[in-house]
């Protein structure tokens, strides 16, 4: 590529436009919530510029600071100031009127030939900038495109903001008005890094985060209404005990479970993983391992007109646990759930043996044909 088509298309790329950055440069301001853009504009000039910024800590911290003898009284002002490490300020770029340019490394620019945003910074903001990028962003935020109708040939990247899954009130919000993502957000670093075949390490650990504290100590979030209609019914009875009344011995739910449920329907919280464990369904409580049925299986609540039902028949029963929650296995797991069973049945206790041929007979065998087919 020639200098000139460079140069053009660093102007195009390294220029600022508030509309093709998402409006994510904007920030609010304290005084009055209006947004302003964050993008620096820098003033006409020739040559750099290093402005230090006078107000950076609090007077509880400066007070701290002198404790700590980290400065001294400047010799103009008769004030006390931070030592040189501790200041710190922006620096200018020469730019032309009216240039609104995000500054970067040429080099780089070339290197990459894709925006970048590289800044002269101080000891005090490289650390402050270091800590922040330190894993560069995070690599967990997930991105969707969308493709801009009067543009041709031109995609929009939304990159979706992050959530603490594990907290259980946030992820339910986030799971409502997310678009599919196709892709996850890549810091520069890991780019050059992977360009340049350097070795990469992975944690070959899978973390399943559930919460195994006695009830009082887990983290759970408190009902909106009172006594779950779905599960205990009017007259003190339990919906789903009811539902499975006809059906054999193992395929009820047990006593414990019974007491579990009242619990979870007449009590003051919504499910949490490990109580869900305890309601599965009878015809699943052969997965007593936590770990595996929480990675194995998915669980959402019947609509909320749907009753509790349970067909006679093995292979037409819906799974549907104690919290009339619609239980599915996940098809990267069929494999795993049908080895599961098929060791059950060399077990010697005779109990889940039994229970596990009945399963395996009518779900597992055929889904495992089926999984063998398709894969
Ligand atoms: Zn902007």
């Amino acid at each position: 590529m020639n200098s000139i088509v460079l140069h053009s298309l660093a102007k195009l790329l390294q220029t600022h436009s508030c509309a093709n950055a998402d409006a994510r440069c904007q920030k609010k301001r304290a005084a009055d919530d209006s947004l302003i853009c964050r993008v620096q504009r820098h003033p006409y000039s020739l040559r750099y510029n290093f402005n230090e910024r006078e107000q950076l800590y609090d007077q509880d911290t400066l007070d701290r600071l002198k404790y700590l003898d980290l400065g001294d009284v400047d010799r103009k002002t008769q004030k006390w100031k931070p030592c040189k490490a501790l200041r710190a300020g922006r620096w200018q770029y020469p730019a032309q009127l009216n240039e609104h340019f995000i500054p970067t490394v040429p080099r780089l620019f070339v290197a990459m030939q894709a925006c970048t945003n590289e800044q002269f910074c101080d000891r005090k903001f490289q650390v402050s900038y270091l800590a922040k990028y330190a894993a560069g962003v995070d690599e967990k935020a997930q991105v969707s495109f969308t493709h801009t109708l009067n543009v041709p040939h031109t995609i929009d990247a939304h990159v979706h903001s992050l959530v603490n899954q594990k907290i259980s009130g946030q992820a339910l919000k986030s799971s409502k008005k997310q678009s599919t993502s196709l892709a996850r957000e890549m810091p520069l670093t890991e780019m050059i890094w992977f360009c340049a075949g350097l070795p990469y390490v992975t944690y070959p650990t899978d973390m399943t985060h559930v919460s195994t504290m006695p009830p009082e100590y887990r983290y759970a979030i408190v009902k909106r209404q009172g006594t779950i209609t779905r599960v205990a019914g009017g007259g003190g009875q339990l919906l789903p005990v009811e539902a499975r009344h006809g059906l054999p011995e193992w395929r009820r739910f047990t006593q414990s479970q019974e007491l579990t449920m009242q619990d979870y329907a007449r009590g003051t919280y919504y499910i949490d993983g490990t109580t869900g464990f305890s309601l599965r369904p009878p015809e699943l409580l052969m997965f007593d391992n936590l770990e595996l049925y929480l990675k194995w299986f998915t669980f959402k609540s019947l609509p909320r007109q749907q009753q509790y039902v349970a067909d006679d028949n093995l292979d037409a029963c819906l799974w549907i646990d104690g919290a009339c929650r619609r239980i599915k296995l996940r098809h990267a797991h069929v494999s795993d759930a049908c080895q599961y069973i098929i060791g059950l049945l060399a077990d010697p206790d005779i109990h889940n043996t039994h229970h596990a041929q009945h399963v395996h007979n009518a779900i597992f065998h055929r889904l495992q044909d089926e999984h063998n087919t398709h894969s």
